[in-house]
């Protein structure tokens, strides 16, 4: 059955090339890497490998790269155990309102045994205020964590600001960049970031891996207990098929990013264009110039949004109605809440986002889609 996938904020599609670089790690070279054979050590030296492919597109060392089972543990590892590692310089944490809920969830529960947590709120574009950021500082912050790019409206926040006033403060400063590795081009010492989420299956990786970059001079503990794996930092035998996965991806990604980019942002702006050709009233959640590239988020006037992906799913159209960890349940998203949206467009915003694989008939297609069911 063929599917009108537009939804890789989402998820992506594995790619077939990475596939073909995984499986020999999956029944031929299924060494445990913590073994003392050759079996075991060709495992390690995968994981190895792909460490270094993390380390190189990120500029930093391979011995500040710790694998993880997606970006869900790396930003629990990166907030929770930066907090309980620093707890006794502070207890005060800033992020902002419209974070995953890997973020917000954890950051509730550090609120749970004593931190501070400060959300800053965005502009009606769903951009943080730096002045804001700022003043929030106080002498007992010991993290800040605000997303590279919002998984709901493509928002880019200003990265490099940040790392600026994090540096001065001397405080360290974590971003869930997991919707932005493989989209934007990321070195942590020139946006002064200290620790950064990456998920494998946003760039078209396997699904379950993930990684997490830590600077040398910040502590963290761990998040998993058990063996000494990646370093005492993260135990558990690791997934070696989901490694050599999700560097091999690493590597596609950067490798075509400019084509990647041009492509995507085209079909986007294409949808976009037409769309608001045929419907007038219709809005734009976010801001256009500090955007993911494949990111359209947009909102019918007085249209049920639930009946309008119902529709679309009959016709196999997969788009996301504000985020999939939201889709299903009625309550708006907390970040169409944080940017202000309107009575009357709330509950019909429709997420759609191209990918690599997506082309130009089959965003007609979906055009044509919204057209036959929202003008009958
Ligand atoms: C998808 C996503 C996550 C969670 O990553 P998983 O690998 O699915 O756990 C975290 N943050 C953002 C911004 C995401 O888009």
């Amino acid at each position: 059955m063929k599917f009108y996938y537009f939804d890789n904020a989402a998820t992506t599609r594995l790619d077939n090339d990475v596939l073909k670089e995984m499986l020999p790690y999956s029944n031929v070279i299924y060494g445990n890497a913590s073994s003392s054979y050759k079996l075991g050590k060709n495992s390690k030296h995968a994981i190895e490998h792909s460490r270094q492919k993390v380390a190189n597109i990120l500029g930093a060392k391979p011995s500040e790269i710790y694998f993880t089972s997606g970006g869900t543990e790396s930003d629990n590892t990166a907030l929770k155990g930066i907090a309980h590692a620093n707890r006794i310089r502070g207890n005060h944490i800033i992020t902002s309102s419209i974070e995953h809920p890997a973020i917000l969830e954890s950051a509730k529960e550090l609120e749970k045994e004593g931190f501070r947590i400060t959300y800053l709120p965005v502009n009606n574009l769903g951009v943080i205020n730096l002045e804001q950021l700022e003043n929030a500082i106080t002498s007992s912050t010991i993290l800040i964590s605000i997303m590279f790019a919002n998984n709901e409206i493509g928002t880019i926040q200003p990265i490099k600001e940040i790392g600026r006033i994090a540096k001065k403060y001397d405080i360290p400063f974590h971003t869930d960049a997991v919707q932005a590795i493989g989209n934007l081009r990321i070195n942590v010492d020139e946006f002064g970031i200290d620790a950064l989420s990456m998920s494998a299956h946003k760039f078209y990786g396997p699904k379950g891996i993930g990684a997490l970059y830590v600077r040398k001079t910040v502590d963290f503990d761990r998040f998993m207990s058990g063996g000494h794996q990646e370093r005492n930092m993260r135990a558990g035998t690791e997934n070696i098929a989901g490694i050599v996965g999700l560097g091999t991806a690493i590597d596609l990604a950067y490798k075509n990013i400019d084509a990647h980019n041009k492509k995507i942002k085209y079909l986007r702006d294409y949808f976009l264009t037409n769309i608001t050709r045929e419907f007038p009233d219709l809005k734009i959640n976010g801001n256009m110039e500090y955007r993911l590239p494949g990111n359209a988020n947009i909102s019918f006037r007085n249209v049920q949004g639930s009946k309008l992906l119902k529709a679309l799913d009959d016709a196999s159209i997969c788009v996301s109605a504000g985020s999939a960890c939201s889709a299903g349940l009625t309550k708006l998203s907390h970040v169409l809440e944080a940017i202000g949206m309107p009575e009357e467009y709330s509950h019909n915003s429709l997420r759609v986002t191209i990918g690599k694989n997506n082309t130009k008939e089959e965003v007609d297609f979906l055009i044509y889609s919204l057209r036959r069911i929202l003008k009958s």
